[in-house]
């Protein structure tokens, strides 16, 4: 099978990358197997801000307003709702808070985000939140599992390969990349932290940030509200609720632990009043990088090779718009961004 491009991966950016090349009418072929990964488990929250500290998100704005069409016009075309746009309501712990939130509302960076009045916390029984809420205004939830699922057997069906790739499987030449039956012209990977063992790519430094997560169900909750205290506790309807997530920075494993368990179940019922039932716990490992910036670009030797990876805690947000960044400079030479460009690190990392 000849196609122009081969996609190594298909979480949340391979997916995002994939539809650039369907948009623009690009032949490629997706090769990823079937097994969950930290796009499948995210809480798909889209949030422009960091609401431990009150900031915006870097890039912020342009992110979101090229992510939310993206995945409105994905709902349309996968024909499925996955697309939620929910309040996220972040919890006070003290007046100190309700003012701090006030003063960053008003603020320049943040005024299209945050409510400037401050929710008092109707919810009593339900919520445990005495200084109330500050509510993030441009926020939603995307649906990942259903949209990475319907995707696959919906719109790419007969250009998936269900496999893992063994890299030295792979045949590189100038012209082209051959993959088994597959020859394509050139190779996308976006393998998020697997990434540490492609051996094109593996003098980046990416780190890995493990995460936990649980899904309760609980009756009673409103599901119209994602809530912030000091987890998240996400409506997934059906009165089920994603709860999460732990941060790890030592243990590579997608094992769930105990100790993960009590930390999210501990933190949970600082706010959650009402009782619940544990329905599963999962964990995976978000691809973070040391500078905190995506990983976009070309291998250094080998020109036809591409990474499309680092997007650690904000993959939902950033994805859309990184795939179109990333598609400008493979196919129409445009500059990327030199925050985001992998030669950051080459004259560091790359030791050949
Ligand atoms: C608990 C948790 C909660 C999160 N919540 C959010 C959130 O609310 N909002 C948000 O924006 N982000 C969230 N994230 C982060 C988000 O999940 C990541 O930013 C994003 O999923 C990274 O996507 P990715 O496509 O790069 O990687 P992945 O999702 O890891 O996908 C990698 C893909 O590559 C494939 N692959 C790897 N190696 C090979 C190979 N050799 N051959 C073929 N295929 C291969 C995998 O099978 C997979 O398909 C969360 C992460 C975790 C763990």
């Amino acid at each position: 099978m000849n196609v122009d491009t081969l996609i190594v991966g298909l979480g949340i950016v391979g997916l995002n990358y994939a539809e650039q090349l369907r948009k623009n009418n690009i032949d490629f072929v997706v090769i990823a197997p079937e097994e969950q990964s930290a796009s499948h488990i995210a809480a798909g929250i889209v949030n422009p801000t960091v609401l431990k500290r009150f900031n915006a998100v870097w890039n912020a704005e342009i992110f979101l307003n090229c992510a939310l069409p993206v995945y409105n016009n994905l709902e349309v075309l996968l024909g499925t709702k996955i697309l939620y746009r929910l309040p996220i309501h972040r919890i006070f712990n003290s007046t100190q808070e309700q003012n701090e939130w006030g003063i960053a509302a008003s603020s320049a960076a943040l005024e299209k985000f945050l409510n400037k009045e401050w929710i008092s916390n109707n919810r009593q029984l339900e919520i445990n939140a005495p200084y109330g809420f500050g509510a993030v205004k441009q926020s939603a939830r995307v649906d990942t599992q259903r949209l990475l699922t319907d995707y696959r057997t919906k719109i790419i069906l007969d250009r998936i390969v269900s496999e893992k790739i063994n890299h030295q499987d792979l045949g590189v030449e100038d012209g082209s990349i051959t993959y088994k039956d597959i020859k394509a012209k050139k190779v996308v990977f976006c393998q998020g932290y697997s990434s540490v063992v492609n051996p094109y790519f593996n003098y980046l430094p990416l780190i890995g940030s493990k995460g936990e997560m649980l899904i309760i169900e609980c009756e009673a909750l409103s599901e119209q509200v994602i809530y912030k205290g000091p987890i998240f506790l996400s409506p997934m309807g059906n009165y089920k609720y994603w709860v999460g997530a732990t941060f790890d920075r030592t243990d590579k494993s997608t094992k769930t632990s105990i100790n993960g368990r009590e930390w999210l179940i501990s933190k949970l019922n600082q706010f959650l009043k009402l009782p619940y039932t544990i329905l599963e716990q999962r964990a995976e490992i978000r691809a973070t990088v040391q500078d905190r910036r995506p990983l976009l670009g070309v291998h250094p030797k080998h020109k036809n090779m591409f990474i499309f990876n680092g997007v650690g805690t904000r993959g939902v947000l950033m994805s859309p718009l990184l795939s179109q960044w990333l598609f400008e400079f493979i196919e129409n030479n445009k500059k990327l961004p030199a925050s985001v460009n992998i030669n950051r690190f080459e004259n560091k990392y790359f030791r050949n």
